[in-house]
């Protein structure tokens, strides 16, 4: 069943092939088989129980959602009414969701069936999945390297085939860096494209939520449910839920491609290699590569590293020992509840966004950083307008090398050029994919991503399709899957 895709479980569900019930349990075991370190929690009870509902609902001929038979694994800072919602954070250890996000509400009226929460950094911070506080998560393609992250559990989880579709959030790249790593399709939507009601807040004016899948097709399946306006987001854009299931399809024939050239130094050999092969391969179906320039991006670090923590000092303050789990035993004072109960609860990268970010938004400073840092962000916005006025999308690779051992990075400065490419569009709210394209010699996945306008999200998908036509890089699977079943 784990060699199936979502598209493809849908369909033998509707055609009765297998039950509900049959294909839940199948990958519930398959979550607790699992020793990557890809899952902090499996929702056996509430998944079979929904599968059984489902399973009655086929048998009175109901009309179903497209979503109907699928399991799908969601990363544990999105809230699920009365399920624990860690954010891979011991302040959170205990924390049982009062209310559900919308994303999942969409999810559930679709009739997919969320079978367990995925491991990720601590709030989302990070880019190995290593800043968690529970535990490490490994490559499936590697062990001992780093599924990327901060969505690394839910995008380890998609290429062990867990489940064939998963959520992550992407605040500056951490949907499409982990997949990359792990050999998956990972998606950040145009910002405000999916509701945020529900997802634990990191920055708010980056934050997106993504899925994870292995093939574009349920990339299709899965944004089309998802890409619902709700009243709960004042962010969320107020479209009509589009299909993008019919607008994948169709050729590429003429379509202008852009290549930042700047950009393109000092990439890993192998990583600059399979970026020539995927230009050949859109150029043979018929794409022009054309040359843009994108100056700014080499700020987008910076400042990401100024306004992320900002907004997120902003947003943790409410863990503050007053509601939600944790409060520190040792405090007497209301002063020593915040102050212990935030360091005793809080790891080390939280922490010190949270004073970056206080320090930055400080009266003093706020002119030199805060302010400078937004105009930047404008600038960044403007090079993209100015790119797309001479191409269609735009495409680099999503990171500059493969995976790396875990522990390898101790330096926060490296760990934070992770993003050099993916913050961007991040900042400028634009979708971006990272397409699987290929492995390194030693048998690493690369990904490269492709960019367009605001809403042009069905044409980043219909680009993706048509280089995944020519190859076989994303039908490959890590050896454990088989070990898993
Ligand atoms: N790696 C970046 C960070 O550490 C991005 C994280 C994200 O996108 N959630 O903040």
């Amino acid at each position: 069943m784990f060699h199936l895709s979502a598209t493809e479980l849908a369909k033998k569900y509707k055609d009765k092939e297998l039950s509900a019930k049959e294909i839940i349990s199948t990958f519930i075991q398959r979550c607790k088989k699992e020793n990557l370190g890809a899952l902090l929690s499996i929702l056996e009870e509430s998944a079979m129980e929904n599968a059984k509902r489902l399973d009655e609902r086929r048998e009175n001929n109901e009309v179903l959602g497209p979503l109907a038979g699928v399991p799908i694994i969601v990363k544990d800072n999105l809230m699920m009414e009365g399920e624990t919602t860690t954010c891979a954070s011991k302040f959170l250890e205990n924390y049982k969701a009062t209310f559900t996000a919308s994303v999942i509400k969409d999810i559930e009226k679709a009739d997919g069936i969320i079978i367990a929460k995925a491991n990720m950094d601590e709030f989302a911070m990070g880019s190995s999945t290593e800043t968690s506080a529970f535990k490490n998560c490994t490559n499936p393609w590697k062990e001992n390297y780093s599924p990327g992250g901060s969505s690394g559990g839910s995008a380890a989880a998609v290429a062990a085939r867990l489940a064939p579709i998963s959520l992550g959030s992407d605040t500056g790249g951490s949907v499409r860096q982990p997949g990359a790593f792990c050999g998956i399709y990972g998606f950040k939507p145009t910002y405000g494209r999916v509701s945020r009601y529900g997802l634990i807040a990191f920055a708010s004016s980056l934050d997106q939520i993504g899925p994870f899948t292995t093939t574009v097709e349920d990339l299709a399946l899965i944004s089309s449910v998802i890409n619902t306006p709700c009243d709960k987001d004042s962010t969320s854009i107020q479209t009509p839920t589009e299909d993008y299931t019919a607008s994948i399809k169709g050729d590429i024939k003429g379509l202008k491609v852009g290549v930042p050239e700047e950009m393109l130094k000092g990439l890993h050999p192998e990583v600059q290699k399979n970026f020539e092969e995927f230009l050949a391969t859109l150029e043979k179906k018929g794409a022009k590569r054309v040359s843009i320039s994108l100056p700014h991006n080499k700020y987008s670090v910076p400042i990401y590293y100024i306004l992320a923590p900002a907004e997120a000092s902003t947003n943790l303050a409410r863990f503050d020992g007053i509601r939600y789990t944790k409060r520190s035993k040792e405090a007497k004072t209301l002063e020593q509840v915040y102050e212990l109960s935030r360091t005793e609860g809080f790891g080390k990268e939280v922490v010190n966004r949270i004073l970056l970010g206080s320090y930055v938004l400080s009266a003093g400073f706020q002119d030199a950083y805060y302010r400078k840092a937004q105009k930047v962000r404008r600038k960044i916005c403007e090079d993209y307008e100015n790119a797309f006025q001479k191409c269609d999308v735009i495409a680099f690779p999503t990171t500059p090398s493969p995976s790396f051992e875990l522990g390898s990075i101790t330096d926060p400065l490296t760990m934070y050029m992770q993003d050099v490419f993916t913050i961007s569009a991040n900042m400028a709210g634009i979708p971006a994919l990272s397409v699987p394209s290929g492995f390194t010699s030693e048998g690493l996945p690369i990904g490269m991503q492709l960019q367009a306008k605001q809403m042009d999200d069905a044409l980043v998908m219909k680009v993706a399709k048509a280089f995944e036509d020519e190859t076989v890089h994303a039908a490959k699977l890590p050896k454990l899957c088989e070990a898993l079943s």
